[in-house]
């Protein structure tokens, strides 16, 4: 066993901020039905809807929180927008969807769903930091498009698309605009109304609150088929006794990382840039993958020419470092990241590549120790490679 653990996977899950976690144990006793009239059900709806207020603060959509639903988290708000598309688009001849390549798979296969029953669907390819072509996109908006479902910021290489031009270009017309934000909520501002966004899929354990709850921005007049029927929770647009005590730790999740966003991505990007600017100059013919400006502060995806991602993860795995190849919902499958194959970088850089993404835990020490061991494992798996690069 190693004895230092440095953890690089905060794109993956985080870990409960510990205020969180204080409130989480605290919360256990709000056991009452939230819908209940009682005292203690009362207690527990105003806990709920002070958790509301303050999610809906870090989005912009504080004016109106009624406006946020809490789901069980991204997976479950990015099905829920795709399924009440599908009601509306068999009823009628307006029913094309426009999203990207790169998508989270939960948005991807929601598409595709939808594409084998018949809908038109178009993914839009993206250049060679990961970014959409807007004048393409301001090609095939027409009167026929339904939803145009783009992510604000991609999991595996860090690439923002540029969410206020996107909108600017979607809202003239009559589709609806949705934005998968898991994972730039709580590291770069979001904004729903210079957004211009009719829905918005944000997630809990992505940003130190627990797991399984989640929330989805619905704009007041957009429509919302519910995915589970049920009870009248959430105004009948989400039915299910509500998990009161994480969607209270979701809430305080939120509040903190509202406070702590200023510092928290300036404080990532400088070691992000340590990181870079190290490895650029300990180990050759690296390539660093997704925009160079427009990209979370937190995440570095990186091709290593003549070595293996699985076989790099399962080195820095040996000496207590915790990274991932591509998401880690595509790990486990054999398949090159279809992110990095939709930046064009061929299937052999893409399955060279290593993502770091770094978090509220990390520090300048973690970087270092990366530093010390990572080019050695290169120089060894590439002194083993048949390949020549
Ligand atoms: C993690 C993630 C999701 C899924 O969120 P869950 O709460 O784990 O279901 C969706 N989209 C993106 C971009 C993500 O990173």
């Amino acid at each position: 066993m190693p004895n230092k653990f440095v953890y690089m996977d905060y794109n993956a899950t985080t870990p409960l901020h510990p205020l969180v976690k204080q409130a989480l144990v605290d919360n256990l006793d709000l056991f009452a039905n939230a819908s209940s009239m009682h005292e203690q059900g009362r207690q527990a709806r105003s806990t709920i809807e002070a958790a509301r207020l303050y999610v809906a603060q870090l989005i912009g959509a504080q004016r109106n929180p009624e406006q946020l639903v809490f789901t069980s988290g991204g997976s479950e708000s990015n099905n829920t927008v795709f399924a009440t598309m599908f009601h509306l688009g068999r009823k009628q001849d307006r029913n094309q969807i426009i999203t990207t390549a790169i998508e989270h798979p939960c948005v991807l296969n929601a598409a595709k769903w939808l594409e084998s029953e018949g809908f038109p669907v178009h993914f839009l390819g993206v250049d060679g930091d990961g970014r959409i072509d807007l004048a393409e996109l301001a090609r095939l908006v027409n009167d026929k498009t339904l939803l145009v479902s783009i992510m604000a910021a991609n999991n595996e290489i860090g690439t923002l698309q540029d969410m206020p031009a996107i909108g600017r270009i979607v809202k003239p017309s009559l589709s609806w605009l949705h934005c998968d934000a898991t994972q730039a909520v709580g590291k770069i501002p979001v904004d729903v109304e210079s957004w211009q966004v009719d829905y918005l899929t944000l997630s809990s354990h992505k940003l130190y609150g627990p797991k399984g709850v989640g929330g989805l921005f619905v704009r007041k007049g957009a429509p919302l088929e519910p995915l589970i029927r049920g009870g009248h929770q959430e105004h009948g647009r989400r039915a299910g006794t509500y998990n009161s005590g994480a969607i209270a730790a979701f809430g305080l999740a939120a509040s903190l990382a509202r406070q702590e966003l200023p510092e928290y991505g300036q404080r990532l990007r400088a070691l992000r840039t340590r990181l870079v600017d190290g490895l650029l100059a300990a180990i050759p013919k690296i390539r660093v993958n997704g925009h160079p400006e427009q990209v979370l502060p937190n995440t570095l995806n990186i091709s290593f020419p003549g070595a293996e991602g699985e076989a790099i993860l399962l080195h820095l795995d040996l000496a207590g470092i915790a990274v991932s190849t591509g998401s880690a919902c595509a790990s486990g499958s054999l398949d090159p990241s279809h992110v990095l194959m939709a930046t064009g970088v061929g299937p052999e850089l893409a399955h060279g590549s290593i993502r770091f993404s770094l978090g509220r835990g990390s520090t300048a020490d973690d970087v270092d120790y990366v530093l010390a061991t990572l080019p050695g494992i290169i120089a060894r798996l590439r002194s083993m490679s048949t390949v020549s690069f």
